[in-house]
Formats: C-alpha cells, sequence, structure tokens
C-alpha cells in the first residue's frame, strides 16, 4: 500500500519555488518554530482547526454538529474556540453558512498526490519545472515523503526539496538520490539561531556541508527581518557559505513582510510577540547588495 501523509495545500503555477512553473506539495509538521513563520498552519503535525471570527455570524450551527464541545457561545453570542479539543472531524466545517471554518491537513497517499501534480506536466515540460516539496519541513513525513519522490522520478519530474536544513544523514542520503535541487532555509548565524528557530544552527551547516560533499545543488534562502538577523555575521557567513561551497547556485533574501498574521490569530495561538515590521524594497536592496560584496 501506497505510503500516506499529511498535506496542507497543493499549489499550482509557483514560480519562486525553484526552476520554471511548479507544483508546491506542502506537508505539515516542522521541528522549529521560527519567531516569522509565514505557514505557521504547518507547524503541528496533524490535521487542525483554523476559525476566521471576523466572518462568524453567531448561528451556533457548529455547536450543534460538533461531538466534541469545541464551540462555545457567551450569553451576547460571542464565539469561543476550544481547539484543543478539536478532533478534525470536519462536521463544524459543512454546516458553517459563511465558510469561517477550515481544517489546515488532508490525508493522501503517494500515488494520489503525484497523479494531481502530474496534471501540470506539459507546463513543466515548456518551462523547465517540476515538482517543490516543502511545507512545514517536509522531512518530518519522511516515509511518505521519499515515496512521493520515487514515484515523481519514476515519471520524470524535476525535483526540489525545500528544508530548513534539520536533515538526519542517513535520511539525507537516501533523499539525495531523488532530489535535483535543495531550497534550504539558512535562518541565522551563531547562537541566535535557536532563540529565532528554535533549533541549534550547526545541524543546518552540517546538513549544507552534507549536500555539498555528496554532489547535491542547492539553493540558499535566507529570510531576513529587520532588527532580528540582519547583522554584519550574518551577512558574512552567507557571503563565506557561497565562497565555499561551489555547490550553491544563488542565495535568495526572503525579506519579511507581515501578511500573515492573522493565520496564527485563526489557529488560536498568541501572536502578540510576532508583531514585526515588514521590510521596505529599500531594505530588501541594501541586504541582497550585503551578500554580494
Ligand atoms: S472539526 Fe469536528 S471536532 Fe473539530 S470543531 Fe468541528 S465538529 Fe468539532
Ligand atoms: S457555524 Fe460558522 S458562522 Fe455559525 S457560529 Fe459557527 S463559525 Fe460562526
Ligand atoms: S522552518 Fe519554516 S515552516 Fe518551520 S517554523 Fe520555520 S518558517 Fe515555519
Amino acid at each position: 500500500m501506497a505510503a500516506e501523509g499529511i498535506v496542507f495545500d497543493i499549489q499550482k503555477f509557483c514560480v519562486h519555488d525553484g526552476p520554471g512553473i511548479r507544483t508546491a506539495v506542502f506537508l505539515k509538521g516542522c521541528m522549529m518554530n521560527c519567531i516569522w513563520c509565514h505557514n505557521p498552519e504547518s507547524i503541528r503535525r496533524n490535521p487542525e482547526l483554523a476559525f476566521e471570527s471576523q466572518k462568524c455570524i453567531s448561528c451556533q450551527a457548529c455547536a450543534a454538529a460538533c461531538k466534541q464541545g469545541v464551540h462555545h457561545f457567551d450569553a451576547a453570542g460571542n464565539h469561543e474556540v476550544n481547539f484543543e479539543k478539536c478532533a478534525a472531524c470536519q462536521a463544524c466545517i459543512h454546516v458553517c453558512p459563511t465558510r469561517c471554518l477550515k481544517i489546515f491537513g488532508e490525508k493522501m497517499n503517494a500515488h494520489a498526490v503525484i497523479k494531481e501534480v502530474l496534471k501540470d506536466q506539459k507546463y513543466f515540460k515548456s518551462s523547465g519545472g517540476g515538482v517543490t516539496f516543502t511545507g512545514g519541513e517536509p522531512t518530518v513525513q519522511y516515509d511518505f515523503l521519499l515515496e512521493m519522490m520515487k514515484v515523481a522520478k519514476e515519471n520524470n519530474l524535476h525535483v526540489c526539496l525545500e528544508t530548513n536544513g534539520i536533515i538526519f544523514s542517513e535520511k539525507l542520503s537516501h533523499l539525495m538520490s531523488y532530489t535535483d535541487l535543495f531550497l534550504i532555509d539558512y535562518k541565522a548565524t551563531g547562537e541566535i539561531h535557536k532563540i529565532l528557530t528554535g533549533v541549534e544552527e550547526s545541524f543546518v551547516r552540517q546538513t549544507i556541508d552534507s549536500i555539498h560533499k555528496a554532489g547535491g545543488k542547492m539553493i540558499l534562502r535566507c529570510p531576513i527581518v529587520e532588527g532580528l538577523n540582519d547583522s554584519e555575521e550574518h551577512f558574512a557567513q552567507i557571503r563565506k557559505f557561497k565562497s565555499q561551497y561551489s555547490s550553491i547556485l544563488n542565495v535568495e533574501i526572503m525579506a519579511y513582510h507581515a501578511s500573515g498574521l492573522h493565520k496564527w490569530e485563526s489557529l488560536g495561538i498568541d501572536y502578540s510577540l510576532k508583531k514585526m515590521a515588514s521590510a521596505t524594497p529599500e531594505m530588501k536592496k541594501y541586504w541582497e547588495a550585503k551578500i554580494a560584496e
């Protein structure tokens, strides 16, 4: 039986996730918890409920449909959601008249995912594109990921793997066989990496080094947030990687944009510490000049 996993999105016609036109497959689960995460719906491994309170009309249909007691209303009709109790059964999603409820994450098998991806094969061929596995951290669902990659390769697809760089070496050696290009995040230099992401930077360095030594190709993707990781030390380390590893084909600065904040709220997560200023176009240009020095 084909391996199954939890997918929270399949996006078509992506042009920023590897070469050409691509379909991006987003897998749930991540061992990091980056302060700036744009995809908080990706962090937990299992399907989860999201609620957009501004669309709610307090009709209480969700409370009547839910057997877990997730939805509560006070005397004034204010809607409170106990996210922890949700079993992701979808019953309330189907009865909500304003579509303010959603489950992120759907169980799919590897063949079904690639069948969906292959629908755009003609665009991949004409543009030099393919499939990009991302997340979350796609390697969290390693068996599922590996099987999807194998099926993708059986169908001659170009495969990109976007990763936060936390990949155990024995898994990496298998993944290398099916990955044409790694899109590897490098988020901060030194001790601040752990503060910003929850994980030591050394693991990421080790992965970059291992991919290089094994003959893989990489694009380094660097999210930059003003005041958090835009240090001279960090830019110097990015320049050093570029000169040290010929396998790094390009470095992309991912300037922070505060567009995803509402997602944290819809998942019932406090985001008060995540209010950071978006980067201006001038800042992005300045940071790009820094890594080109
Ligand atoms: S998805 Fe199911 S368990 Fe979760 S809140 Fe809706 S009805 Fe309740
Ligand atoms: S069913 Fe939808 S609109 Fe009605 S109370 Fe529940 S969340 Fe709000
Ligand atoms: S590695 Fe990516 S998905 Fe995981 S927490 Fe960080 S930004 Fe979010």
